[in-house]
């Protein structure tokens, strides 16, 4: 999509520092982090949503590619969240599906 702000980042047409990258999947930080940790795992496909995803793989890729990030991060012991924001009562603002990795600090539940 070429009007989509993260295609752009996953194609490197706008330059931004990888925490992980492989053929599938992009993982960089939020702009506007809400821990101390916060990473969006994107795949490199255009997908508007979780909601319109027609191959499963997708989400294993975004999930297990969160896990290495966790991982590379040392986050385990301590604990993370993922979250899929989808759709506008979901609280999604950026249309192209993206997985949040959140860390560092106490996650208050249930969320906003
Ligand atoms: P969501 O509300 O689930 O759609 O999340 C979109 C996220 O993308 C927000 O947390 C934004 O801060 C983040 N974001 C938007 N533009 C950028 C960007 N250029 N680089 C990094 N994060 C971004």
């Amino acid at each position: 999509m070429s009007d989509c702000i993260f295609c752009k980042i996953a194609s490197g047409e706008i330059p931004t520092d990888f925490v992980y990258s492989d053929d599938n999947i992009v993982a960089f930080r939020d702009l506007n982090p809400q821990a101390p940790v916060h990473v969006l795992i994107i795949p490199r496909k255009h997908y508007a949503s979780a909601a319109v995803v027609d191959d499963e793989k997708v989400f294993s890729d975004l999930m297990s590619g969160a896990v290495k990030v966790a991982r590379a991060l040392g986050l385990e012991d301590k604990g993370y969240r993922m979250v899929i924001n989808t759709g506008e009562e979901g609280g999604q603002t950026v249309l192209h599906l993206h997985l949040h990795l959140l860390a560092g600090r106490n996650l208050g539940w249930p969320p906003g």
